[in-house]
């Protein structure tokens, strides 16, 4: 039943991860809901302790229905391990904690999720690690942030709400030159549509809050990599605690079972929607690595498989982004992405709330800006609706 090497990634999200031959012939792997794993004398105990014997001793070090869901993750990112965690920021956060230490330097991508902005300048200054922002993502502005100190380069991609596209090569030449690491946020892709690890970073992080489960169920982040750098990540991650419980990793197990399907219909949609609005006369512009005319659809083309679900649109004014929002009525109001069902949001007042508009107006974030998370609705019935809503801008 298990997944091979030679697997395509729709038969690894289903087969990995779980033997229905060690579990009584069951087609889904049990929720192993229990914090204590008892040993059947001392011997065990220090067998299971010592690594010499597989086994199951306490939740927050190991757990069967965990472990089932890292080997599915890490079996769709081709990485030889990956570390799951109670949300994605505990992920960000559990990734960089054996990476830095205090005197180091990190060096981030200007285009990352407000979550992580947060965490870099109000807790990695408190552990003494300095955070430099790059102005741009061209290797030559990263470049100019690193020193003999950097020990991380961190970048997301593709980036939110403008979905462009950082070169990863490029950035993994550059990290390993200065004897850094690269770690980058992959969530908005996932592995269907790009997989980091081939193009030379050292961890993939994921918000599997978002495409990977897919349901809008459950929180849940995931760190994935060599099994070097992974071992240091899940030591400390026991210290820590921010493991993720076991039925929202059986449930997240689920929706990856999924992922390649949803992904497929996802990408579809983004373009079809692309196309439909960038064709529309009330909008001035369509932010979507597969259109053409996007800034960096060559290097999408050369390090994607797929452009995805996510993308942004211009309209006139504040005023017009408003009534389109509130007038589609298959689009839900919201933050978040990579569901199955469609959301809307203008960035303003959503992702990028807490930045002051003039900040906002520099990083290319107009008021009459909407973002779209297409879901896995029929397409048809989705441009119809924002059709519909369009019609009402005068
Ligand atoms: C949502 C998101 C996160 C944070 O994930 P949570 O599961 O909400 O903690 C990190 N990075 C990106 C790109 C995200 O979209």
């Amino acid at each position: 039943m298990s997944a091979g090497a030679g697997d395509r990634i729709g038969t690894r999200a289903v087969h990995s991860g779980f033997e229905p031959a060690e579990n009584l012939g069951a087609v889904t792997p049990p929720i192993y809901q229990s914090a204590t794993f008892l040993s059947a004398d001392t011997a065990e105990l220090e067998a299971i302790n010592e690594g010499k014997k597989r086994g199951f001793v306490y939740s927050r070090v190991r757990n069967p229905t965990v472990l089932a869901a890292e080997q599915r993750l890490a079996a769709l990112e081709e990485a030889e391990s990956a570390v799951l965690f109670a949300s994605g920021m505990a992920a960000v956060a559990g990734a960089l904690a054996p990476l830095l230490s205090a005197g180091d330097e990190l060096v981030a991508l200007p285009d990352i999720y407000g979550g992580s902005i947060r965490y870099f300048n109000e807790m990695l200054p408190r552990q003494g690690v300095t955070v430099h922002w790059a102005a741009s993502p061209a290797p030559q502005d990263v470049a100019a942030c690193i020193t003999e100190k950097t020990k991380v380069v961190y970048a997301e991609t593709p980036t939110n709400p403008l979905v462009r596209v950082v070169d990863l090569a490029a950035l993994s030449a550059l990290a390993r030159e200065a004897g850094a690491l690269l770690v980058v946020d992959g969530t908005l892709g996932g592995p269907m549509n790009q997989r980091p690890l081939e193009l030379g970073a050292d961890l993939v992080i994921h918000s599997a809050t978002k495409y990977l489960n897919g349901h809008g169920d459950v929180l849940a982040g995931a760190v994935a990599g060599s099994r070097k750098l992974t071992r240091s990540i899940r030591t400390l991650q026991q210290a820590s605690g921010a493991v993720i419980d076991p039925n929202a990793a059986w449930l997240l197990m689920r929706g990856m079972a999924t992922y390649p399907l949803r992904m497929a219909q996802h990408n579809l949609g983004g373009i079809e929607v692309a196309r439909f609005l960038a064709a529309h006369p009330k909008v001035t512009k369509v932010h979507y690595p597969g259109l053409p005319e996007h800034p960096d659809h060559e290097l999408a083309r050369q390090q994607m498989s797929g452009f995805g679900g996510l993308l942004s649109f211009e309209l006139a004014d504040a005023a017009h982004a408003r009534h389109v929002v509130d007038a589609t009525r298959l689009f839900g109001i919201g933050p978040s992405i990579g569901g199955v069902e469609s959301l809307i949001s203008q960035p303003g007042n959503t992702s990028h709330h807490s930045v002051t508009a003039e900040r906002r107006r520099e990083m290319g974030i107009s008021d009459g800006l909407v973002r779209v998370s297409v879901g896995i609705e029929t397409i048809e019935d989705l441009i119809a609706d924002l059709a519909q809503a369009l019609e009402g801008c005068r």
